[in-house]
């Protein structure tokens, strides 16, 4: 079978309509953060709930401040949580801390520091708080240091919308909302294997150090932590052998998987048993993009004792699996999630010449630096752009995306770039 290279958005859209949107839970403030929020969230209550003071200080009524210094009689305290429960009478004056409630007939506070505390003449006993007064040194301003109800937000307002993805702050806004619980999308449960006869587990030994042919399989951990930090909730299979027998026990054993991802096996190789598998069944949705690195990808359903479940198969080369996880797996978990971020490009000045491009467009893997002189980010590409060389995609900061078909590139054109980390 030899199907087309498909276009690489084309490859994003047909994935995205084919993700399932995750159904909502239910999860507790301290478990939200990097959740995506499922409805939009609503106050419980208005903040502040009612007029507060904004520092620490005196409440008095302006009418008392036409000439200072003014001496007020001291007449009682409101404290956070402990409000005066009276009026403020003409003459007095109330001591207030932040974040405590203005006493009806009070407009104006005086922050301490324009004050002085004295015994009220009229009055001879120093020990009793009630027969103080406070000079107030200055006339002050109506309303100011006043933190009005309602001033944040009031109840009923959106605090945060759904399909927000929810941060330290944005959980401390609901909490002060009233929430303590709230609907996110649940995470897509990401299964996640390599197939190769060649790979074996962090932490294992080659068999025969002497002659060494295997390989460390760092496809399955990279995705695993990438899928992790984009929403998804990662699980691994132990490396499978390049046999037909060894692929169906794998994938006997999974039950419950939203995506499955394998990497390797899926070019056209007489040992690529994963397009092999899939060529042979009608639940394929497309096999080889027009993308370099990545070419062999192939997305459709794949048939498993529990059913059909979406199948995403990279390629095995480590550069190659983790751009597609960039572009293609972070699309899938978005449309899980209910997002429609898309993938985030900037613009940035190219620091080379690259001859012009065949028809796959092509993530190149580079470093990005921001040039304060001229106030833009310069990318400079790797020298080799060998999918082989995880070293450079490790420590790459950003893929320039160099469309198929390009025309001769120059040092100094604008260029779209995926910033990394
Ligand atoms: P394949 O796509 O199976 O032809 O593999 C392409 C290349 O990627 C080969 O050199 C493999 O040894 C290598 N490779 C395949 N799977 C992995 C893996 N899980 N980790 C690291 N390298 C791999
Ligand atoms: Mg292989």
């Amino acid at each position: 079978m030899n199907t087309p290279l498909i276009p690489v958005h084309d490859a994003v859209s047909r994935i995205i309509d084919a993700m399932p949107v995750m159904t909502g839970e239910r999860v507790d403030l301290y478990q939200a953060n990097g959740r995506i929020l499922a409805e939009d969230m609503h106050a419980l209550l208005t903040n502040p709930p009612a007029d507060q003071s904004a520092m620490d200080g005196f409440a008095v009524s302006h009418h008392d401040l036409a000439e200072t210094p003014v001496a007020l009689r001291l007449i009682g305290e409101s404290a956070a949580g402990h409000p005066w429960p009276h009026a403020l009478a003409s003459g007095t004056a109330i001591r207030i801390s932040t974040g405590a409630n203005l006493p009806d007939g009070a407009d104006t506070i005086i922050i301490q520091e324009n004050t002085q505390l004295a015994t009220d003449p009229d009055n001879a006993d120093p020990d009793n708080a009630d027969q103080m007064s406070v000079v107030i040194l200055d006339n002050g301003k109506p309303g100011r240091f006043i933190r009005r109800k309602g001033q944040d937000f009031y109840k009923g307002d959106v605090l945060v919308s759904a399909g927000t993805k929810l941060d330290g702050r944005m959980i401390g806004l609901l909490a002060a909302g009233g929430h303590h619980t709230l609907i996110t999308r649940k995470k897509p449960v990401i299964v996640i294997g390599s197939t190769g006869s060649e790979l074996i587990e962090p932490g294992q030994q080659p068999v025969d150090a002497a002659h060494p042919a295997q390989i460390m399989s760092s496809n399955t951990v990279m995705i695993a932590n990438m899928v992790t930090d984009m929403g998804g909730h990662a699980i691994t299979l132990p490396p499978i052998a390049d046999q037909n027998d060894a692929l169906e026990t794998a994938l006997s054993g999974i039950t419950d998987a939203d995506l499955l991802i394998l990497t390797g096996g899926a070019s056209v190789g007489r040992h690529d048993l994963v397009s092999a598998r899939m060529k042979n069944r009608d639940t394929l949705n497309f096999w080889r993009i027009a993308m370099r690195p990545g070419k062999p990808m192939i997305f459709g359903q794949m048939d498993i004792a529990s059913g059909l479940i979406p199948f995403l198969g990279l390629p095995g080369n480590p550069v190659s699996s983790g751009v597609c996880t960039l572009i293609f797996v972070r699309a899938a978990i978005d449309a899980m999630l209910g997002l429609s971020t898309g993938i985030m490009t900037r613009k940035a000045v190219l620091a080379a010449t690259i001859p012009e491009n065949d028809e796959r467009e092509e993530y190149m893997r580079g470093m990005i630096s921001h040039d304060a002189m001229i106030g833009q980010d310069i990318f400079t590409p790797l020298s080799s752009q060998d999918s082989g060389k995880l070293m450079d995609f490790a420590h790459a900061n950003a893929l320039m995306i160099r469309p198929a078909h390009a025309a001769v590139m120059n040092t100094g054109d604008l260029v779209d770039v995926i910033i990394l980390k």
